[in-house]
């Protein structure tokens, strides 16, 4: 058993990628490591550098705010695009409404929630890498949707935009979520 766990460090030292980490992770988890699986998660996510979801695919604004972004899922190649609220690249959008549709920021889904996965160093893309998370083999992330009202109005400075779905405000496995 030692000398298995030792080869798969060394491939996760080697690689430092999500799968080595994953199987490393569950592999702690199961002997009952639980000091070691805490500190290769703390060890993957610092040393994550990850692709800001704080960037329109279209026109290539950066903005800090997260709240000035939409995210939309391409139905025939099931890629997903962060477009800002400037109307030119929302005109872009809907000159392509056949293709895209809008992914509500409280129904993303794991990797896709835009409030809470845009910071988390266990995104990967549009994924979600977080060993506990249930399709990667653990037992369950908890995420917690605002409840205290049926809809929130976020204020982007000249006009307000009505979310009317609970949005996901915090995911166990994001400390910053
Ligand atoms: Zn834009």
């Amino acid at each position: 058993m030692d000398t298995d766990i030792q080869k798969l460090k060394r491939n996760y030292e080697a690689t430092k990628d999500s799968s080595s980490m994953i199987t490393l992770y569950h592999t702690l988890i199961r002997i009952g490591n639980l000091d070691d699986a805490k500190k290769l998660l703390e060890d993957f996510a610092s040393n994550r550098v990850l692709a800001t979801f704080h960037l329109c695919k279209i026109c290539g604004i950066t903005l800090s705010d997260i709240c000035q972004y939409r995210m939309w899922k391409n139905l025939r190649t099931k890629d997903y695009l962060i477009v800002c609220r400037n109307s030119k690249c929302l005109n872009w959008i809907d000159n392509h409404s056949d293709t895209f549709k809008e992914v509500e920021w409280s129904r993303g889904g794991p990797g896709r929630f835009i409030l809470v996965c845009g910071s988390c160093p266990f995104r990967e893309n549009f994924d979600c890498k977080h060993p506990d998370l249930t399709s990667n083999g653990g037992t369950g992330l908890e995420v917690k949707f605002d409840t205290s009202l049926p809809s929130i109005n976020i204020n982007f400075g000249t006009h307000c935009k009505t979310i009317s779905n609970r949005p996901a405000i915090s995911c166990i496995g994001n400390k910053k979520g």
